[in-house]
């Protein structure tokens, strides 16, 4: 039986209603909706069904149990979550600008996932798990960094296997240990899955034929690439597959790399064929805008068959 882990920042997302540049002025918002990109992950996959397990912290706040609570519900195993008494958990206000482009306000680094530290406890969920999926994202802080090289280890060393999403625009690599703990990682993975640029982060080549060639070439198994709303493909030693996307109302693009990235994972740690896995990961990542609120669009399989059916692509 396969396990997935993750292991970073879990915050909520408090969202402004009307579109404009920032939060210097008194403006309409909702939310807290539970967010955070390795929560919204693993969210996803236990969704899909899949045993999976999330390490972190949160305060023992209404934003830290808006959390736990939706994760639970949806199959994840928080026994990993650390609840800090005198903590409080992470945030992000996000509103959107007239051009689509997003302001935000983020209160992560001295929130409760600020800092995450492995326990015995935690040592030993690791040890039940078969699959490690890093988010980068979740590389801003040093023991953060430690605990998901520990736990990379370890799964590695018991046969298991590691996904890798950077999920970072190339201008946030310059803080301190960035490049060196995202080389470190991909040196041990498996399923590369970046977006846009991010493919470019780790390669010499200039085009995206040669990088992927590049990057399989220092043992990467698979490449899966994200193209918004053109869709995706994917690529190992023998195969290229390209996917067009789903035609969908576009509502909130926050969480449609978590879900599509959750959704291939789950499906090709199943053994499906990649073919199949890219498609329900392009109706994932698609299902995931359609829906206010990061983690609001998360699915069930039966909800990816339904769309699937719908488009005609079967
Ligand atoms: P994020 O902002 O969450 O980090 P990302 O850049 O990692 O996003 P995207 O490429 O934006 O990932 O989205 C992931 C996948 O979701 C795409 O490859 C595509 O399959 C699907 N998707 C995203 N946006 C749309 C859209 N507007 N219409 C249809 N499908 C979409
Ligand atoms: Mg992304």
């Amino acid at each position: 039986m396969s396990k997935i882990l993750t292991i970073g920042e879990i915050l909520v997302e408090i969202v402004a209603t009307n579109r404009g540049n920032g939060f210097r002025e008194a403006v309409p918002l909702i939310g807290p909706f539970p967010s955070g990109a390795p929560a919204i992950f693993i969210d996803q996959v236990g969704k899909l069904g899949q045993d999976c397990a999330i390490i972190s912290r949160v305060g023992d706040d209404d934003f830290g149990w808006v959390n736990i609570n939706r994760l639970t519900e949806d199959g994840v195993d928080v026994s990993g979550i650390e609840i800090v008494p005198q903590g409080t958990t992470g945030s992000a206000f996000v509103r959107y600008r007239e051009d689509g482009s997003r302001a935000f306000v983020f209160n992560i680094r001295h929130s409760a996932c600020g800092e995450i530290e492995l326990s015995d406890k935690t040592l030993t969920l690791i040890d039940t798990c078969t699959h490690m999926h890093v988010m980068g994202t979740a590389l801003y802080a040093p023991s953060v960094v430690k605990s998901i090289l520990t736990a990379v280890e370890r799964i590695k060393a018991a046969g298991g296997t590691v996904s890798f999403d950077p999920n970072l625009r190339p201008e946030i690599l310059d803080s301190p240990g960035m490049r060196e703990a995202l080389q470190t990682v991909l040196s041990v993975t498996d399923l590369f899955m970046p977006s846009g640029e991010e493919l470019f982060l780790f390669a010499e080549a200039k085009t995206e034929k040669e990088a992927v060639a590049e990057l399989l070439a220092k043992g990467i198994k698979a490449i899966v690439i994200k193209r918004g709303e053109k869709g995706s493909s994917y690529f190992d030693k023998t195969t290229q597959i390209d996917l067009e996307g789903y035609k969908v109302e576009e509502v909130d693009p926050t969480g449609a790399g978590d879900c599509f990235g959750a959704t291939f994972v789950t499906f090709w740690l199943k053994g499906m064929h990649p073919a199949e896995a890219l498609r329900y990961a392009n109706a994932s990542g698609a299902r995931a805008v359609t829906k206010a609120g990061p983690m609001e669009g998360a699915s069930t399989q039966a909800e990816l068959d339904a769309l699937i059916k719908a488009q005609g692509q079967a």
